[in-house]
């Protein structure tokens, strides 16, 4: 998984939540998401997600480290094994009645190992916005928590007027190689420099604002813009709004997540909209001039004598603006007919007259009584 939301949002708890919140929270999630009931694509991944989170904030320590460091502090300093070690998953699966499934996801030594690729995390932000903020563009003001470049030593981790330097044992190279026998064989195992802790560079004087790591947590109110014409499920990439990281990598990416909320009056299909107008049976016999929503207001529309039911009527251009493209798609009105429940002593009398008119036969009250 390359981006990562925020281990709370993951949970659903609040910032300041028990442990007993947490590990309610991540029963219930596991329920749903534990792949001996949730066959769905993506239901592992997400069970790895909400494990990954409890796994951190169910941990004193480890969720004191990410509080304070973010995702990416955090996992320069935790390996994915050394996240899941020490959770009591097993007494949780057990009184859950789940089997051995858990060994085998995160089992078998795939996760850890040395990441050499010193850049932030990729962070991802899910936005609900309405149909009419994605049919004319929008713009957002979102907080999202991140590690950022600490402002006083601009990233370094030296204090100001000190430099970091180069560390002897690894000659900056940030790793060392091991030789290990097992057997007759002769392994290299390259792991992180022990002296540098695989940063390659010495703080003799850490920046005291960030305690040397040159990043800092923090909420950032971050402004969206929203191009019209966007749909559900698509993604916006902000270049450099993810997480900062520490001995000066690249920063991650945000990847915002937009969602369109369902409209009560209509119904999007690519760039068109599609609206059902209700009428009654004198307006599409006789023809009528009807009001239409529209998304840029009320239209006033005219019915054709003789409409029938299911008819489409095309409001060219009045549908949804394409996305990164020129025009518009359509509005298409799908015509219905309103029955009345009640008919009034008048109405009923008329009715039949009319079904004598056109010889159709119907249940007049006197011989609905007699039945
Ligand atoms: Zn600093
Ligand atoms: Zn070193």
């Amino acid at each position: 998984m390359s981006q990562k939301r925020d281990y709370y949002e993951v949970l659903g708890v609040q910032k300041n939540a028990t442990k007993e919140d947490i590990k309610t929270s991540y029963r219930k999630l596991a329920l749903k998401y534990h792949p001996d009931r949730n066959k769905e694509a993506g239901a592992e991944e997400k069970f790895k997600e909400i494990s990954e989170a409890y796994a951190v904030l169910s941990d004193d320590q480890k969720r004191n480290q990410y509080d304070n460091l973010g995702h990416t502090g955090f996992d320069q300093r935790y390996t994915s094994e050394d996240i899941f070690r020490g959770t009591d998953f097993d007494s949780i699966f057990r009184d859950m009645g789940f089997g051995d499934l858990f060994r085998s996801i995160f089992g078998g030594g795939g996760f850890g190992g040395y990441e050499e690729r010193n850049r932030g995390q990729d962070l991802a932000y899910d936005l609900e916005i309405s149909l009419e903020e994605a049919a004319k563009g929008t713009q957002r003001d979102i907080e999202i928590p991140r590690t950022e470049h600490c402002e006083i030593c601009s990233g370094s981790g030296a204090a100001p007027g000190s430099q970091a330097k180069i560390c002897p044992t690894c000659n900056g190279q940030g790793k060392v190689q091991n030789m290990r026998k097992a057997g007759f064989a002769m392994y290299v195992q390259v792991t992180p420099c022990p002296t540098c802790k695989g940063k390659g560079r010495i703080i003799e004087t850490p920046c005291s604002n960030c305690r040397g790591s040159g990043i800092l947590r923090k909420r950032r109110k971050i402004t969206v813009k929203i191009p019209p014409g966007i749909d559900e499920g698509y993604q916006l990439r902000l270049r450099g709004e993810g997480e900062a990281v520490s001995n000066m990598g690249e920063t991650g990416d945000l990847y915002v997540m937009v969602h369109v909320r369902q409209h009560p009056q209509f119904v999007r299909e690519g760039d068109d909209l599609w609206h059902i107008v209700m009428l009654t049976y004198p307006q599409v016999a006789l023809g009528s001039d009807i009001s239409v929503p529209t998304l840029d207001g009320p239209l006033i529309v005219r019915i054709r004598p003789g409409t029938q039911v299911g008819e489409i009527i095309t409001l060219k251009g009045k549908g949804m603006p394409r996305f990164r493209g020129y025009g518009r798609g359509d509005l298409q009105l799908r015509v219905g007919i309103t029955v009345p429940e009640k008919l009034t002593a008048n109405q009923r009398s008329l009715l039949e007259q009319l079904a004598k008119e056109i010889n159709v036969e119907v249940q007049s009250r006197s011989r609905k009584f007699r039945l």
